[in-house]
């Protein structure tokens, strides 16, 4: 067992606190689906009472986001996201995973299988395709989410020259505004397939700011996918890659994906505190949380309303709540805000929107309702999956607000600036 496992939720004193905090249960009322009715199904897993072939044990920890809006609202300090995970691994060990969950994890995530299929999104996504397509049916919503992952225009500029496996060198730093210091690019899977223009505009954004943005070419999928799946050994051997990628480097390495992130920062966890995991660990920071601590420097004036909706792993996960808001503030003219209900999960988490694809959207449909009831102009988030299964549920809505990343908005303020000149 590793560290933490089940003996984080003995702390849980029944007292109800989170259930108002849990996504899943506001939208069932059904105690199954909340955390203290979930930490119950795992204790009782636990002790033997329940065994892994229980459909309803299954049934409920599945419905389960793994958003951890559970945790920071315990008092009694409960690990909830520990339990899930050493449930899950359990259950995977003797049920294995779904098929639709192994074909997706391949797809996304195995880099011999994953080329073709970014190649074909990016396709059906660039030839406009994905969005006329993009609907409220299953197939509808999945056509929604590919068309929220394009570039907006003028954005994504290309500043390398692509090599070996897709992965650009020769960067172009704009000149820097302060001391520089080095930092080493995570690209991970998704984000490399679909949200290349990130990257660009992390590059950017950071050599502004003073930052050096360096490659490591033999990096792979950060894991978070199957870690959340409960493929708990796939998740270790892709650490494993990764650490030893990054071992012959030193300084920060950058993350713009609040899934990916949180990830990273788990390894040591992950990897039973291997003084070279904990190390690791100890480097991965958030793009917010760099630019945030050089300023950021502002740009030029843009006035857009903007909400900022959290993601998950970002806040709950990582606890960063003022970077993002901190970086969108330095647009000048721009009016940030916070989303209603900005700290709720909005039903992507993973898999979870392909695998749970009903509930997921019974999820997202409250939080859709309130971003319309005062329509910003732009919405902000800083995870892959939120930014397509908000935009996807806007889409779906009729609204035709564009979702990005903090960094892209930075960028484009910065561009209207003549940073890049
Ligand atoms: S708030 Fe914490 S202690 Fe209270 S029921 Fe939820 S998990 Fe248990
Ligand atoms: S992780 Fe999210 S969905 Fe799961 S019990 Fe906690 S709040 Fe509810």
């Amino acid at each position: 067992m590793t560290r933490g496992g089940f003996s984080g939720l003995d702390a849980c004193v029944h007292c109800g606190f989170c259930l108002q905090a849990c996504p899943t249960f506001l939208a069932t009322g059904d105690e199954a689906d909340g955390p203290r009715g979930r930490i119950e199904l795992m204790r009782a897993f636990e002790r033997g009472e329940l065994s892994s072939s229980d459909q309803g044990l299954a049934y409920h920890l599945d419905r389960c986001l793994g958003c951890r809006g559970c945790e920071p609202v315990c008092p009694s300090g409960v690990a909830y996201g520990d339990g899930l995970e050493e449930a899950r691994a359990r259950l995977v060990e003797a049920r294995g995973i779904p098929r639709l969950a192994q074909l997706a994890l391949s797809a996304l995530t195995n880099s011999m299988t994953s080329q073709p299929v970014y190649a074909l999104a990016r396709l059906l996504r660039d030839s406009g395709l994905a969005g006329t397509l993009a609907g409220k049916g299953r197939f509808g919503f999945a056509m929604g989410m590919l068309a929220a992952s394009a570039a907006e225009v003028g954005g994504g500029r290309r500043r390398s020259v692509e090599v070996g496996g897709g992965i650009p060198r020769n960067l172009h730093h704009p000149s820097p505004t302060s001391t520089t210091s080095t930092v080493l690019l995570f690209r991970g899977c998704v984000m490399q397939g679909l949200f290349s223009h990130v990257h660009d505009a992390t590059i950017g954004t950071l050599g502004v700011n003073g930052y050096e943005v360096q490659e490591v070419s033999s990096q792979v999928c950060c894991g978070a996918l199957h870690a959340h799946a409960g493929l708990r050994e796939g998740a270790r051997l892709l650490a494993g890659q990764n650490i030893a990628a990054f071992a012959s480097s030193t300084g920060p390495i950058v993350v713009n994906s609040a899934g990916c992130g949180a990830q990273l920062k788990a390894y040591g966890h992950l990897l039973d505190d291997a003084p070279e995991a904990v190390r690791f660990a100890a480097r991965v920071r958030d793009v917010t949380e760099l630019l945030a601590d050089r300023g950021p420097a502002p740009g030029a004036p843009l006035e857009l309303r903007v909400q900022y909706d959290a993601p998950c792993h970002l806040l709950h996960a990582q606890r960063i709540a003022e970077p993002p808001l901190a970086v969108l503030r330095a647009i000048p003219g721009a009016d940030v805000r916070l989303t209603v209900d900005s700290a709720q999960c909005c039903g992507s988490a993973g898999l979870y929107s392909t695998l749970e694809p009903e509930l997921s959207r019974t999820v997202l449909a409250p939080k859709v309702e309130r971003i319309l009831a005062d329509p910003p102009d732009i919405l902000a988030t800083a995870n892959p999956g939120c930014v397509m299964q908000l935009g996807a549920g806007l889409r779906a809505a009729g609204a035709e607000i564009p979702v990005r990343h903090p960094v892209e908005l930075l960028d484009r303020s910065y561009r209207a600036a003549g940073r890049y000149a």
